[in-house]
């Protein structure tokens, strides 16, 4: 079915996602943001190929491609010994194997590079500044008098959308805080790895770090238990929180302590999964990306699954003969995909943060598994494509 003209709340990856989604199948879209400007919130991001190959379709994976850093492999090392212990190939063995490229750049990048396309796009336009609050589609049908066949809720982890559709997710943090540093690619100690994502695993804490190109500086992040702050992004850690941060770490290599040493005001992420519920109201409300599914970043798909939402939502609206029977298709495929996701984020945990005798189990088992056995694992998340 064609729809004339669809509203999405919401200019993050989902919602700019969405719009370049159904404007490539001729539907126009308006988009509303609360932010009055897209600021640099956040950090890097790890695109995998089951998302660049959605991004080639925008037509901006070529840009992106010239400023991110394309790892040759992701490692896992041990964050006691520094002893590597797998390998998973990436660079060119990713773009053979599951026929896109895997990246990693800096969220801001990606959202500027969808962002320019949306408003290149003559089916789009976006109001920036213009927080949704109150019951859809009213709320948004007020602002433009358009009466809008579907409004797409892509407002994030703690989506207003969600008071429109009943038994929907609530957000549910997770007791782990993300911390984020970086180091200058100069001052980086030479244990890090220049061209591969390396993830340090240790008793009960992980941290992931890889360079990013376009910030001359290594993305390091740190996800150990904590408390929240509230709702919010990101804040920045005082003093006494910075020594938290630390002793969470005791017992892994010096390297690695003296590292987190260097970390002067490292921003910490409180982590927010969402419950099981209801994506959409049978009619014209439907919600995509973290406000249906907000994830741990245990398999880094966050992003990514926003970016198959659009595109799956889009598909289904174009295949269906009516609104509903559209909702409840894609409700059914987006739910089954990222519950796969999300076990397979749990199994990640389990194994990075293993203690004791599991940690030893998990160094011998990893240690024998050859790198292409590894990435067949991940044939199902990255060789994923939307039909
Ligand atoms: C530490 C960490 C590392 C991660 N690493 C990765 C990774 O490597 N790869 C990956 O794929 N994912 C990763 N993720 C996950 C990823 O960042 C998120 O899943 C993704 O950004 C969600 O996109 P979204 O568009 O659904 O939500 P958001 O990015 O939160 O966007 C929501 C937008 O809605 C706007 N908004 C909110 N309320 C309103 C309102 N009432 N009216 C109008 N606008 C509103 C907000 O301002 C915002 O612009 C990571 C997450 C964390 C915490």
């Amino acid at each position: 079915m064609h729809l004339d003209r669809i509203a999405i709340v919401g200019a993050g990856m989902a919602g700019l996602a969405a719009a370049l989604s159904f404007s490539r199948l001729g539907m126009a879209c308006d988009i509303f943001e609360e932010a009055s400007d897209l600021v640099e919130v956040g950090a890097g991001l790890q695109m995998s190929p089951n998302a660049s190959a959605i991004l080639r379709e925008f037509g901006v994976l070529e840009e992106l491609e010239k400023v991110w850093t394309e790892p040759r492999e992701i490692n896992l090392v041990s964050g006691k010994s520094l002893k590597n212990l797998a390998n998973v190939p990436a660079g060119d063995f990713a773009r053979k194997r599951w026929n896109a490229p895997y990246g990693v750049l800096h969220r801001a990048t990606l959202q500027s590079a969808l962002l320019s396309a949306v408003e290149r796009n003559p089916l789009c336009t976006i109001r920036l500044g213009t927080p949704i609050r109150g019951t859809l589609p009213h709320s948004v049908r007020e602002i433009t008098g358009t009466a809008y066949p579907l409004v797409i809720g892509a407002d994030g982890v703690w989506s207003n959308a969600r008071a429109s559709v009943m038994d929907a997710p609530q957000p549910d943090f997770s007791r782990n805080i993300a911390w984020r540093f970086t180091i200058p690619l100069d001052e980086a100690p030479v244990w890090l790895a220049r061209d591969c994502v390396t993830a340090f695993m240790g008793p009960s804490t992980h941290l992931v770090a890889y360079p990013l190109k376009e910030t001359g500086a290594f993305n390091i992040v740190a996800i150990a238990s904590g408390i929240s702050p509230g709702a919010t992004w990101e804040a920045q850690a005082n003093e006494s929180q910075r020594s938290m941060l630390i002793n969470q770490f005791a017992g892994w290599h010096p390297e690695i302590i003296t590292l987190l040493g260097r970390s002067e005001r490292p921003t910490f992420w409180p982590l927010h999964e969402v419950t099981p519920g209801r994506w959409h109201n049978g009619r014209d409300v439907v919600l995509i990306g973290d406000a249906a599914h907000a994830m741990m970043p245990f398999s880094a798909q966050g992003a990514a699954m926003a970016i198959e939402d659009g595109f799956v939502l889009a598909n289904e609206v174009k295949k269906a003969t009516s609104l509903p029977a559209a909702l409840a298709s894609f409700e059914s495929l987006r739910v089954s995909r990222a519950a796969k996701v999300k076990a397979r984020g749990s199994f990640n945990r389990f194994a990075y943060h293993a203690r004791g005798p599991f940690r030893i189990g998990r160094d011998i088992v990893l240690s024998l598994r050859p790198p292409q056995s590894l990435a067949a694992d991940l044939d199902w998340l990255y060789g994923y494509r939307v039909n």
